[in-house]
């Protein structure tokens, strides 16, 4: 497996306390390092910004662009921020998908700033914010790839992932936490693209206390017979840690094992996929769960060092009530 990273990456920086910031990337670079992973420098690409403009709006691109060059340390909104190394990391970020892409390997990318909140404009549909993200990495490899499917499994609804691919028919498929009780708020099940993208954009909100059984439900009775009937020819995960139980900004309930058994499904698709990492802000399950993801996909076998979680009651049968909801919005477009 290849391991993108570079040390532009955390020359993105972030007010003081902010949970988003540069010292994320120490702790999964350990992780991937413990694994005995190969890394790999992201080479600087001429298309970048060509690629940039098919995902966002040119005065967006520009106004991002002149925060850069302010020289000093800027509030974008409520929860992002800018700093003179933002737009090189970013951009650095988007040449290694595009390589990733292109190697027709299983990669992971070890970039920030994290991208799939950023919309065509900057915030995405109804956010308050844009979430941290600058530009939208994921989207972005879609976009440029053949056959691309995005499957995003942060705790957060990628909304400018879905905001830029939804009448495309590229699938993207989101699992998060419910809309209704975690930012940006959207990732309802009828959201489901128009135009040429109507059935390609699949989401499911899963109730705060879901843990790896429902999760799995989740993997098994939709995720992978929409991506199996899709047929991907390469694969994008948008890898976000933070539906992990200990993270703190969301209430998953996941563990390590309910992570382990999505990579070993997706993986079992064959196909390239590129893992990139989104969110995460736990720094030992950032260290951790890189590990575990190398050395899945290097065959090694790993085993998470706790018990697999469990739904509570209340929350296997509202996950229930959801997933029937989602199978039948889709089952106009999927056997399910
Ligand atoms: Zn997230």
């Amino acid at each position: 497996m290849r391991v993108y990273y570079d040390e532009v990456f955390k020359g993105h920086e972030t007010v003081q306390g902010h949970p988003e910031n540069p010292r994320r990337l120490d702790y999964a670079v350990e992780g991937a390092k413990e694994a005995g992973a190969r890394f790999v420098a992201p080479r600087a690409r001429n298309d970048v910004i060509q690629l940039l403009e098919a995902a966002h709006r040119r005065e967006y691109i520009k106004y991002v662009e002149d925060l850069c060059n302010l020289g000093s340390l800027t509030e974008l909104d409520g929860d992002t921020w800018i700093s003179p190394g933002t737009c090189r990391a970013a951009l650095t970020a988007i040449s290694a998908i595009l390589d990733a892409l292109d190697s027709r390997e299983h990669s992971y990318i070890l970039a920030r700033p994290p991208g799939h909140h950023a919309g065509k404009s900057g915030r995405a549909l109804t956010a308050p914010t844009q979430g941290f993200c600058i530009f939208n990495t994921a989207a972005i490899g879609a976009l440029y790839g053949d056959g691309v499917a995005v499957v995003d499994i942060d705790v957060h609804h990628g909304n400018g992932t879905q905001e830029i691919l939804y009448d495309k028919d590229v699938l993207y498929i989101s699992t998060h936490q419910d809309p209704l009780t975690l930012y940006p708020g959207t990732g309802f099940p009828d959201e489901v693209g128009i135009g040429r993208g109507e059935g390609y954009n699949v989401n499911i909100p899963m109730p705060p206390g879901t843990g790896d059984d429902g999760f799995k439900r989740v993997l098994d009775e939709v995720v992978m017979p929409v991506l199996k009937q899709y047929g991907p020819k390469a694969l994008i995960v948008s890898l976000g840690w933070d539906a992990h139980r200990e993270d703190p900004l969301a209430n998953m309930g996941l563990t390590l094992n309910g992570y382990r058994y999505a990579i070993k499904s997706l993986l079992g698709l064959n196909v390239p996929t590129v893992f990139l990492l989104e969110g995460g802000y736990n720094f030992q399950i950032l260290r951790e769960g890189s590990k575990m993801l190398v050395m899945e996909v290097e065959g090694l076998g790993y085993s998470p060092p706790e018990e697999r979680s469990s739904s509570d009651h209340r929350a296997w049968s509202k996950l229930s009530n959801t997933l029937a909801e989602v199978k039948a919005v889709h089952s106009r477009y999927w056997r399910l």
